[in-house]
């Protein structure tokens, strides 16, 4: 037990509980939702000035799989791609191109700097952010590593390149629950951030002692367990699918808990003609391409008429568009400086790659079979 105490603000840590002072949830006010729609003619015409646009100016699109089936596509056919933040940032450092364009949220277009600092990284929206790594400012999450020291910090991807500098280890959602068991294993007491939901589902899997941040992401907290269960009960063929930013009744109703890529894989792979899906709808798209023929329903937010924010669709990735990219692209080729280009502090940049290069180190080593890990 910790025999000491930390002064936090009242408003900000838990003060039922003064030995283990934990923060809690940010009230984070997402931006109204507003999707880009177009007209086929509109459409076409952008596509083209952004395809010449990109190739005048030596660059790929990476787009993640909640943003807009336009810029999917788009991705894919200018030979970008279309998948998780890390596998953006991974895709991007291998591909030769010097201008990176991450279609995303903004902790994304840092992670693809953090890894590829020769290059220039741009997005079509700056503002575009995420309610994780708005709950978890740089300071705060410096002061709750502070009161203690005797824990390793471990950070979600959904973080500032701030953050992930003071962290020790950055994880995402399909290697979090090896990495939390494998720095277990080795008798380390852990902080865990942003993600309350994440961290309590790593938590109860791994078995490891862990502080948790209070972060929520609006999309994930809004689906409901008991209207799923009700859907579940009209559709008994259907696999449940759900991502562990949700909340913890609602991943109990799961068959597949997974990453964004392990949801893929698992309507390409399980044999069910039915799925109900708990994360971001923008990943339809891509699943309806990875299983045409199957049928996949959306799992229940707070419902229809009620007051769910985000409504299962994510209001800050859907601030990219082909406008706005257009834009961004016709700005920097006229050589308007830092046009929505992603600047990292160098110093920054070189402590957070440190925590981000061990999960790459881990994620090569357990693939070779050089970390095993219990059940
Ligand atoms: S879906 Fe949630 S976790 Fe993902 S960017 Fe939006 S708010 Fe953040």
């Amino acid at each position: 037990m910790h025999g000491y105490t930390f002064d936090f603000p009242a408003a900000v840590f838990d003060s039922m509980n003064p030995a283990f002072p934990v923060p809690l949830k940010s009230v984070i006010q997402p931006p109204p939702m507003v999707e880009e729609v177009l007209g086929a003619d509109e459409r076409a015409a952008l596509k083209s000035r952004i395809k010449a646009l990109m190739k005048q100016q030596d660059a790929v699109l990476v787009a993640h799989y909640y943003t807009s089936a336009d810029l999917q596509d788009l991705a894919e056919e200018t030979g970008g791609c279309v998948s998780d933040s890390l596998e953006m940032a991974r895709f991007g450092h291998a591909h030769p191109a010097k201008t990176l364009i991450v279609a995303g949220v903004k902790f994304m277009g840092e992670t693809a700097k953090i890894l590829n600092p020769e290059k220039r990284v741009l997005m079509p929206d700056l503002k575009a952010d995420c309610s994780l790594d708005l709950a978890c400012p740089a300071d705060e999450f410096a002061a709750f590593c502070d009161a203690h020291p005797d824990r390793l910090s471990v950070v979600y991807a959904n973080t500032s390149a701030a953050v992930k500098a003071r962290a020790d280890w950055v994880v995402t959602s399909g290697i979090a629950v090896k990495i939390v068991k494998y720095l277990h294993s080795q008798g380390h007491k852990l902080l865990w951030a942003p993600d309350r939901h994440l961290g309590d589902y790593v938590q109860r899997v791994s078995g490891a002692d862990m502080l948790l941040w209070q972060g929520s992401c609006v999309v994930h907290e809004a689906f409901k367990a008991e209207a799923l269960k009700k859907l579940h009960a009209e559709h008994p063929a259907a696999a449940v699918l759900v991502h562990p930013e949700s909340p913890a009744a609602v991943i109990a109703l799961a068959d597949v808990v997974g990453s964004t890529t392990q949801l893929i894989e698992a309507v390409k792979n399980l044999p069910n003609p039915e799925f109900i899906v708990a994360t971001d709808n923008g990943i339809f798209h891509k699943m309806r391409a990875a299983a045409p023929g199957k049928l996949l329903l959306e799992a229940p937010t707070a419902g229809e008429g009620a007051t769910c924010q985000s409504c299962a669709h994510c209001p800050w990735m859907a601030m990219n568009g082909l406008r706005n990219l257009a834009a961004v692209l016709e700005s920097a080729e006229t050589g308007t400086p830092g046009a929505n280009e992603i600047l990292i502090e160098e110093s920054i940049r070189a402590k957070a790659l440190m925590s981000i290069q061990r999960m790459l180190d881990f994620a090569a080593a357990e693939k070779a079979g050089q970390i095993l890990l219990g059940d």
